[in-house]
């Protein structure tokens, strides 16, 4: 039929050593592995904050940021040295803005983070729900210096809260940043701290996952050591890296069924043909073993595994891994499949029920389902409800009641959407929808 047939490496599976992968874990004492992502009202000093972490931590050497120090002093913006520390184009430093989501890498003793930036430029926050997707909890960063923190709440910092609240994220961790610009007052960081709680609060976030930190990004204040400041000495809480690291084990769901969702293909290599990489969401592996590929329900076999480059015999929720495969033609895997194991497969489902925050006004309407790395066109079938923010409840639509027609931008929604074909989706999941280019809404599988 003129279809070529497709190559297939049917090379033997690794043998499996048929360990009781949980208890491998437990006796590796591996650190805990937490996602955050950083949000915030654009020049709020996120990028320099990040920066200034990494360089403290050691994880970018003197030599680099010197280079940048002398790179930004030719372009006569030498403050954007740290903020470069995270990696970004030369096109973005030429702006002086962060752009794409850069993903960053940093250990404490405790735990292995990864820092999904956020950019706070209105036109990019498409790249912080990308972010707010994969975050265990979000960073929110405030510019304390006057007049910019109440400029900061009529901009970004609200939609963003709301914004990662909707996505399911329940821990925030506020830096009231540049306190250095205000003589370390203590009233000031009371007042913002204050104004942010109550809106949090509101916003649906429970008072015991909030933290705040008062602190210098640029200068390194209560970043990774307290401050040595007289005028800050009446703060004695953590710094910001032991907030972060007092964040409880992130829920792994070690005992769940496999998922994985795939966020890279590989393909071509001589010893493995066909490889792919994602982060481990719930479940475990290990070499051997029989795989499911949902949407295409087709099986194959784990024939090697890595983590950071190094052949491991297992790995587990929270880990990034790298499978090689067999017994499978590549047409069958994608970027944004879901891997699962035979015996407890993830569904393909046509329709979904989701909890979204309304960027734009929605009607039933044709949309773009996004999880993760999952592209699907679907329409808004229903718009079932309208909720409270803060309690959930419905407070338009539903059962018996008139049909909501129309959603405006902020508000809770449930809505019935279908879908194009069958993809794998399932609860707990965050959902974002598009709609002519632009992000619509965003929120939960339900
Ligand atoms: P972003 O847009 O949130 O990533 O903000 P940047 O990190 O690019 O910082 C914006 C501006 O604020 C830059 O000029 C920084 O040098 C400055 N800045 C950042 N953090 C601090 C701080 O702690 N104190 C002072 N005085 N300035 C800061």
């Amino acid at each position: 039929n003129g279809v070529e047939a497709m190559k297939m490496d049917d090379t033997p599976r690794a043998k499996s050593k048929n360990l009781d992968v949980l208890a491998e874990f437990d006796k590796s004492k591996a650190k805990n592995a937490a996602n955050f992502v950083v949000i915030g009202h654009v020049d709020a000093g996120k990028s320099t904050l990040m920066g200034r972490l990494l360089y403290d931590l050691r994880v970018v050497d003197q030599r680099t940021i010197d280079r940048y120090k002398k790179e930004a002093e030719k372009m006569g913006k030498s403050s954007f040295a740290l903020a470069w520390v995270l990696d970004q184009g030369s096109e973005e430093r030429a702006r002086g803005v962060t752009i794409d989501i850069a993903t960053n890498k940093f250990e404490t003793d405790k735990t292995a983070f990864t820092i999904l930036d956020a950019p706070g430029h209105r036109d990019f926050i498409p790249n912080m729900i990308a972010g707010a997707s994969q975050a265990d909890f979000a960073v929110l960063v405030i510019d304390a210096s006057t007049g910019s923190f109440e400029s900061g709440l009529k901009g970004q910092t609200k939609e963003h809260a709301l914004l990662v609240r909707s996505m399911g994220v329940a821990r925030i961790i506020t830096a009231i940043n540049k306190l250095d610009t205000v003589s370390w007052s203590q009233d000031r960081f009371t007042e913002i701290k204050t104004q942010i709680s109550s809106f949090l609060t509101t916003a649906g976030f429970l008072a015991k996952n909030l933290a705040f930190i008062p602190c210098s990004g640029l200068n390194g204040d209560n970043i990774t050591r307290r401050s040595t400041e007289p005028a800050a000495s009446w703060y004695t809480g953590p710094t910001l890296v032991e907030e972060l690291d007092n964040s409880e084990p992130v829920n792994r769901a070690l005992t769940k069924p496999l998922r994985l969702t795939i966020s890279d293909v590989f393909r071509g290599g001589i010893q493995n043909p066909l490889s792919i990489s994602g982060r481990i969401e719930a479940g475990s592996l290990q070499n051997g073993d029989a795989l499911l590929i949902q949407p295409s329900s087709q099986k194959c076999f784990i024939k090697g595994l890595e983590i950071d480059n190094e052949a491991v015999d297992w790995a587990v929720a929270g880990q990034n891994v790298t499978i090689h495969l067999s017994g499978i033609e590549e047409q069958y895997v994608k970027v944004g499949d879901v891997v699962c194991s035979p015996s407890s497969p993830i569904q393909n489902v046509k329709e979904i029920m989701c909890k979204v925050l309304a960027f734009e006004v929605l009607v039933p309407m044709s949309v773009e389902v996004i999880r993760g790395r999952l592209s699907v066109p679907g329409k808004i079938e229903e718009l079932v409800g309208v909720l409270d923010k803060s309690s959930g409840a419905v407070i338009a639509g539903g059962k018996g009641k008139k049909k909501v027609r129309v959603v405006k931008p902020g508000q809770l929604v449930r809505v019935k959407v279908t879908l194009e074909r069958g993809v794998p989706l399932e609860t707990p999941g965050r959902v974002v929808l598009r709609s002519g280019g632009e992000t619509v809404a965003a929120g939960l599988l339900e």
